[in-house]
């Protein structure tokens, strides 16, 4: 059962990301996050029972009376969005899933617009905002400021659930939940997700969605993973050792063909290069074999699909949007099904949505 309050923060930011988890629980002990941080907190059982709850609400709001009740369910919350980083479709779609729950949003986006312009510290910011709502969904460039929010406000007058919209180049875990409930979701019918090969490729140093979707996999039976990247960009260790200790089979390499003949579902990214030491590093570096275009195309399987956690620069060709197996617009609007599920449950109403008349 979660409580930040039994742990001083200098003790628990030594933990594993892995006992970090019961802190973060909610303390009802419905195994469900109070404070949803990283990927380390999903187990497959609850990653299932999430994208059931998804595919519920979907369901539910396909008619109006259900998708009025749906409104009625968190009409009485209040979430801040607050995304001192760039972002389109996280925004959006977490925006969407309180609407679809009838959550009242208020939303900073420019810490320019903000009392932070003024010198106030994160810390003092976040607490603002804790006063006068009831979640608050982050994103920040930041890696570990999540975390430490989570703390500071489970150790204040007014905690809050904090909610990690993607932090620094470190996680981003609500992306990797709508990236497993789009490969449950596309594989449904034909065998599931077990004993499947996923190909990550572009920029996987500094790409946290891959961080993030690389751990939830090992939930899965079987599921080999290869890594396509220039040398420079390459899979970070700490993502390897995890998959090392898990006994999970991988493969790192620079053939982005070779892959995609045996993968089910490959999953591209696009160079992080806002992340660059110095100006015009990425540029430097040839990425011209790391993109899907027509000659990929040919070579995936049929039910294979193609993912990318968006925005795309040119690492997809447009010529593969019309083609089924393009799963990624797909994926997006899977974001906010799944986000609803996460929030409804962080509240801990997914036993009321799942039993309701509907
Ligand atoms: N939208 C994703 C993220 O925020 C991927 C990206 O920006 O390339 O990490």
């Amino acid at each position: 059962m979660g409580d930040l309050t039994i742990i001083s923060w200098d003790d628990f930011s030594r933990l594993t990301l892995t006992e970090k988890r019961p802190y973060l629980a909610r303390p009802e002990g419905d195994g469900m996050p109070y404070h949803t941080l990283f990927a380390q907190q999903f187990d497959r059982e609850l990653l299932e029972r999430l994208c059931t709850l998804a595919n519920r609400i979907r369901f539910i709001n396909k008619s109006k009376e259900g998708a009025l009740y749906l409104k009625n369910v968190l009409a009485h919350k209040r979430a801040m969005l607050y995304f001192s980083q760039p972002s389109s479709r996280t925004f959006l779609s977490h925006l969407a899933a309180c609407q679809i729950l009838g959550i009242t949003t208020g939303s900073v986006r420019d810490a320019a617009t903000s009392s932070e312009f003024k010198g106030e510290s994160h810390e003092d910011s976040i607490r603002t905002f804790s006063s006068y709502f009831d979640m608050i969904i982050m994103r920040s460039p930041e890696q570990g400021l999540a975390e430490k929010m989570a703390w500071e406000l489970s150790n204040s007058e007014r905690p809050v659930p904090i909610l990690n919209a993607g932090s620094g180049k470190d996680q981003h875990p609500t992306q990797a939940l709508l990236d497993i409930y789009t490969l449950l979701r596309s594989f449904e019918t034909k065998g599931g997700v077990d004993g499947r090969t996923i190909t990550f490729c572009g920029d996987l140093l500094r790409g946290r969605t891959v961080r993030s979707l690389s751990y939830l996999l090992t939930n899965f039976r079987d599921v080999k993973q290869i890594f396509v990247a220039p040398d420079a960009l390459q899979v970070p260790d700490d993502v390897i050792g995890i998959l090392k200790e898990k006994g999970v089979k991988y493969e790192i390499g620079s053939d982005l063909k070779a892959a995609t003949r045996v993968s089910d579902a490959v999953y591209m990214t696009r160079i992080q290069d806002e992340w660059d030491r110095s100006k015009g590093e990425s540029a430097k570096i040839d990425t011209s074999r790391f993109k899907f275009g027509a000659e990929e195309l040919a070579l995936l399987g049929k039910d294979a699909i193609i993912m990318h956690p968006l925005p795309r620069r040119d690492e997809i060709a447009l010529c593969c949007d019309h083609d089924p197996r393009a799963m990624y617009w797909r994926q997006m609007r899977n974001g906010m099904w799944i986000r609803a599920a996460l929030i409804a449950s962080v509240f801990g109403f997914e036993r009321k949505i799942m039993d309701c008349g509907y």
